[in-house]
Formats: structure tokens, sequence, C-alpha cells
């Protein structure tokens, strides 16, 4: 049985109309629009339905993912860790929100693995670690919203959508697929779309807002990376780029400004596996996108302590910036072939 099917669902509307207490929604780190705008979208039935709701993401997101016109607050945990540990204290279901693993909130993994009441997950990443009581897992989805808005049309909970939730999951659809160029073979995905923009949703403002937003430094660091840091090998039909907290700090860096700098290699002929590797505060940040059936989650979680999607994924390294752009090469060679018998 597919678990979105009628079990678990009827005991999720159960769980959601039958209690009272606060629900807490929880995403994964770095929140991306996938997280913001899954958290958003269902916070704003829940709270429509009667429902008391609350968003915790573990650390800041990015500005251009702050003007959805919810009023709901998202609280950060990294700002405010005593606020956020009484309302989890006092909370009667949690909802894991676009990720399937603990390690990925970060410093709230102990809050989430110790919350004694039920938790469940909704997330469309693969292999899924077992720490909550109900999984709703759907990895052939295009975006956690997606995924969000199906399981609240399964409820019956369509009446409780609001512009304001469905212009949230529009976005979390928009930007897991990259405006809609991948991850969209299902054509489910633009009937879920459709459905959604009928709630007024200004697509235009939203695409411009996600996407025409940044800073003049950003392009300035977008041109460099491309110019003279990033190294294309066409033997191994991959490209890394790689930034130090140094370079960062010259092109006054704010969080979200390295967004998607990672798919620039994949428009080179023949490219199929790309990386982006960024020294953070403790470690190096590595970015992974590929194309075809190269598994870029695989090959994060067997050498840099992550995963993530088959095209999409993600890790980090305690090694230096240049040993880790040198490791990332050398691992290469164990790929090749499976880099040359990529199909694109
Ligand atoms: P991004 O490169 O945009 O940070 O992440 C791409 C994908 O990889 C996302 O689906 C994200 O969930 C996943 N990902 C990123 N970093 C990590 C990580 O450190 N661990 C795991 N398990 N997944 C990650
Ligand atoms: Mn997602």
């Amino acid at each position: 049985m597919k678990n979105t099917d009628n079990e678990i669902i009827t005991s999720l509307k159960k769980l959601l109309s039958g209690q009272n207490g606060t629900i807490v929604l929880v995403t994964h780190e770095n929140p991306d629009g996938d997280a913001i705008g899954s958290a958003i979208g269902l916070a704003e039935v829940l709270n429509n339905s009667g429902r008391d709701v609350k968003i915790i993401v573990p650390n800041d997101y990015p500005f251009f993912l702050k003007w959805f016109r919810s009023d709901l607050e998202i609280l950060i945990y990294d700002h405010n860790k005593r606020k956020a540990k009484r309302i989890l204290a006092d909370a009667s279901l949690l909802i894991c929100l676009d990720f399937n693993d603990p390690k990925r909130v970060a410093n709230m993994e102990k809050k989430l693995t110790q919350f004694s009441m039920p938790k469940v997950i909704i997330d469309h990443h693969p292999y899924p670690v077992d720490f909550a009581d109900y999984l709703i897992s759907e990895t052939n989805y295009s975006s956690t919203a997606e995924l969000v808005y199906k399981i609240i049309k399964e409820m019956d909970f369509s009446k409780y959508i609001n512009p304001a939730a469905a212009e949230a999951l529009y976005t979390g659809i928009m930007t897991d697929t990259g405006s809609f160029s991948h991850n969209i073979s299902r054509p489910e995905v633009f009937k879920a779309v459709s459905e959604l923009m009928a709630w007024d949703v200004d697509t235009d403002k939203i695409q411009s807002a996600v996407y025409h937003n940044f800073s003049n430094s950003r392009m300035k660091l977008l041109g460099y990376c491309l110019n003279k840091k990033m190294e294309v090998l066409p033997e191994y039909r991959s490209a890394v780029i790689y930034i130090s907290k140094k370079e960062l700090e010259e092109y006054d860096f704010k969080p979200g400004d390295t967004e998607g700098y990672v798919n620039y290699p994949l428009s080179i002929k023949n490219i199929v596996f790309s990386a982006l590797l960024i020294e953070k505060k403790n470690c190096i940040k590595a970015s992974f996108r590929s194309k075809g059936n190269f598994p870029a989650n695989l090959f994060a979680q067997e050498h840099f302590n992550g995963g993530g999607h088959v095209n999409a994924a993600g890790g980090e390294s305690t090694l230096s910036l240049s040993e880790t752009v040198e490791m990332f090469k050398q691992l290469l060679k164990d790929y090749e072939h499976l880099l040359k018998e990529t199909i694109i």
C-alpha cells in the first residue's frame, strides 16, 4: 500500500482535527523555497481549520523568501532557542517538512528525537530515517509543497486553503522544480500548479521576488566564480566551483547569494555532474547537481556525510577548502565509468 493512501490520510486527519494543543511544523536547516513554502502553506490551512500552529526553522533563511503575504510567524530556533524550546515542550504534534533525517535540523536534532508526542514526516527525499510515528514519503513528487497540497486535498481540507497558503505552496513547487524545468515529468505537477493558481496567486510577482531580487555584489560574485573559480573537467564530464570565506567577504556575501550557482556548470555541453564547495565557519558546505541517472545523493552520502535527491544533493567536509577540492577531483576517478555512461 502506498503511504499516502487512505489509511495514513485517515490517521493524519484524526491527528489534525481530533486533539487540541499546538501543532509545530519544522523544516530542515538552511530552509529553501520548498521548506518555507510547505511550512507556510500547511500552517495557513491548519490555522484556518482552527488549530494552533507554529512554524520553527533551525536557522535563518534568505531574504528572497521573506515576502510572503502570510502573517504567521516563522520562529528561528538559533535566534530564539528559549521560546522555541517552550513551544516544543508544550506541543501535541510535530510535523517535519522537506527532510527525512533528524540530522538535517542541525542544532534542533535532540529536540526532535526526544519529542514525546506524535511525529509526522511529510517529505519527498529518498532513504527516510525511521524517527517518526507517521511517514508520508513520496520520492517521485516534485516537491514537498506538491505533496502537502495533495494531502490537504485528500483530507478534505481544501476549504481551508486561502491565497496565502496557495501562494506559499506554489512557491515551493516553483523553486524545487527550478521554475518548472526539472522534476516535472508527472502531469499531476501542473495540475496542482493550475489549481493553486486559482487562489489569486500572482506568478509574476513570485518569480520576481525569488529570482530577480539579488544585489549587485551577488551578480559580481557569480561572474567572478564562473570566470575565476570554476574548473571544468571534461574527461569526467564534471565541473567544480569553490569559494573561500575571504572571497565571500570581498563580495559582501549575504545568505542565499550563492543559491543556484551549482546549476550553471550543467548548462555546459556534455557536463553531467557539478559541485559547489563553499568555505563556512566550521566546515566546507558541498552542493551537488547531476543529470540523468548519475546519483549525486549517493556521492554526497558516501564522501560528504550528506544526501538528497538523485540529481540534487548536498553534504559537508571537514577538510580545508583546497583539500576538499582536491579530494573531489580524486574521487571523480572512481566514478569515471559511471560519468561516461550517463545518458542525457
Ligand atoms: P542544496 O545543494 O540546495 O543545499 O541541497 C540540495 C539537496 O540536497 C536538497 O534536497 C537537500 O535536502 C539535500 N542536502 C543538502 N545538504 C545536505 C546535507 O548536508 N545532508 C543531507 N542528507 N542532504 C542535504
Ligand atoms: Mn524539497
